[in-house]
């Protein structure tokens, strides 16, 4: 029997529409990942997405891996994953980002050095609305794969904040200045972190979460996202 997902969703190939897959093994070995990564403060090119030492601040952000272009299916994927609940796709979505992350250098690093993992956390109410909440989702699925330390409720909203999709880069920044809080202080102290999120659009999210645990004794802070 159909169910309504699979007609809204049918069960299709977003690049090639053979049936079956949401992304069938043919085109997944195609999919490009993204080689270059960019400095999070300057947006130019920077080996293995080391800030450059002369963007480098003190409550910055020390460096950003992004995994695809947002124009690659895995856009479109994301898409229909967040907005449309297609809950069906976090499984593609999550071996996909574990295939592309266990073949870049930065692992290495992050592994060396200890780097605990966490999501950008939604706002309470926004998690309930859609029921999920996909950034942390996505991450704990990476991390079990790749047998990194994953650590959720680091960081927390305290305050409403409009969502970012809808607002200008100037706006997006003031808008959540202020908006996070790190759960328990002590834990973030020392510690080297990886923050997740599912996109990079002007990374103020990011940045400001990476203020917060910098704010309260973070060593390093890098920023991980699917998509840029
Ligand atoms: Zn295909
Ligand atoms: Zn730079």
């Amino acid at each position: 029997m159909l169910n309504l997902l699979d007609c809204l969703f049918p069960k299709q190939c977003f690049l090639c529409n053979k049936k079956g897959s949401y992304l069938c093994l043919a085109c997944q070995s195609s999919l490009n990942y993204q080689k270059e990564q960019f400095c999070p403060v300057c947006a130019r090119l920077s080996l293995l997405g080391f800030t450059h030492p002369a963007c480098l601040r003190k409550k910055g952000l020390d460096g950003l891996v992004s995994l695809f272009s947002f124009r690659s299916p895995i856009g479109k994927m994301l898409k229909s994953f967040k907005y449309h609940q297609v809950r069906e796709l976090e499984s593609s979505l999550v071996d996909l980002a574990t295939l592309g992350l266990s073949g870049n250098k930065i692992l290495k690093l992050w592994r060396r050095e200890l780097f605990t993992f966490t999501s950008v956390p939604l706002f309470p109410a926004r998690r309930l609305w859609r029921g999920f909440d996909q950034s942390e989702r996505m991450l704990k699925g990476i991390c079990l794969k790749l047998n990194l330390p994953f650590k959720e409720n680091v960081l927390e909203r305290r305050r409403w904040t409009r969502e970012q999709a809808k607002l200008t880069a100037k706006k997006r920044l003031k808008n959540i200045i202020g908006a996070f809080a790190a759960v328990n202080k002590t834990s973030v102290k020392n510690q080297n972190w990886v923050i997740f999120d599912d996109v990079w659009t002007t990374g103020s999210t990011l940045k400001e979460s990476a203020k917060v645990l910098k704010t309260s004794g973070a060593k390093q802070v890098w920023a991980l996202t699917l998509c840029r």
